[in-house]
């Protein structure tokens, strides 16, 4: 395959969206169908990919390596090569972390530059994990140091919890996406999904805690005491744990999936560890990207609006025995 073949073929360089998986997922196969295309996270992601091709593995293939978040990986050239012979649908940089810092810009815009530089060299697209602040506060010089720079951007939000429910940040994102060109939202949850009907080209969404966003090692991430399995919940469009959803049950909410693999049981079964909540988790969200991205592309950010501003209405009505309060993130879209 040229490059200049593999650079107009480029799936995820349009309106699409991948599972953010590490490459020792079990899920591998069954997420693939289900999405345009797959990101593996981590050094080994090529490795494992190319002997998944051996096997006739076809997916499109994104690789974060997260340099960004010190994993050890070979130089720029050396890991771009490897993701080329791993037939990954473009190439992606090391990356690098931008740390928050509310006076200094010089720093940050070095570091953007700079892997600018290297991506359009290599003919890569640039990855940059930004504190969720710069996105939230400090929209529009993000937006300036970002735009222009002449390569494909992949951004992943960094912060302890979730990065969209820090103040301004969803409002952000939408600013990035409808003037960052060819900017691709990585490791990031549903709301990646609202930065592509905004105009960004990619999402990868994450299934696990620690595939929704970067959190540095001086950011403490929340730790909750449930350990019951977490569900997307695609009416509500968040994610809960099993033992909450079950107490919902018990009080007589009706929690049923009519998803494949659920086909309308309850959700509240996956408060059994034995059942395996991963399925439904991929299949609730590919059906809301889905939805998404299969709406015509003028209708698409009203499309997700509504989705969003229908979900923060369920909570808290009358009779229902859910949640009481939406999470700021799905308020913040919702709200828009
Ligand atoms: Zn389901």
């Amino acid at each position: 395959m040229s490059t200049l073949f593999s650079r107009a073929a480029a799936r995820t360089s349009n309106t699409s969206f991948s599972f953010y998986l590490p490459p020792t997922s079990k899920y591998l196969h069954a997420a693939a169908p289900l999405a345009d295309a797959l990101t593996i996270a981590g050094p080994k992601g090529p490795a494992a990919i190319r002997k998944l091709r051996d096997e006739g593995f076809a997916s499109a293939v994104l690789f974060d390596g997260v340099g960004y978040g010190g994993r050890d990986l070979p130089p720029a050239a050396v890991w771009v090569e490897e993701q080329r012979r791993a037939g990954a649908d473009r190439e992606l940089l090391p990356g690098v972390f931008l740390p928050w810092d509310k006076e200094d810009f010089t720093t940050a815009s070095t570091l953007i530059s700079s892997e600018a530089m290297v991506a359009r060299d290599l003919g890569a697209s640039m990855v940059i994990a930004v504190d969720a602040r710069w996105v939230g506060k400090r929209t529009e010089e993000l937006t300036d140091m970002l735009r222009g720079t002449g390569a494909p951007v992949a951004m992943i939000l960094a912060a302890g919890g979730d990065p969209l429910a820090v103040r301004g940040a969803v409002r952000g994102l939408r600013w990035l996406a409808t003037r960052v060109p060819n900017l691709s939202v990585l490791r990031c949850d549903h709301g990646a999904i609202g930065a592509v009907t905004f105009g960004a080209v990619h999402a990868a969404i994450g299934l696990t805690t620690g595939n929704r966003h970067f959190a540095t090692s001086g950011m403490r991430p929340h730790k909750l005491a449930d350990p019951t399995a977490r569900l997307f919940l695609r009416n509500l469009l968040d994610w809960f744990r099993a033992g909450d959803v079950a107490g919902w049950a018990a009080a007589g909410a009706d929690i049923t999936c009519p998803l494949p693999g659920c086909d309308g049981h309850s959700l509240a079964r996956f408060l059994d560890r034995d059942n395996d909540a991963v399925l439904h988790n991929l299949h609730a969200l590919a059906d809301f990207a889905d939805w998404i991205i299969g709406a015509e592309p003028e209708e698409r950010a009203a499309t997700f609006m509504t989705e969003c501003r229908d979900a923060a209405q369920r909570y808290g009505l009358a009779g229902f025995k859910g949640p009481e309060e939406p999470k700021p993130q799905l308020t913040g879209w919702a709200l828009l």
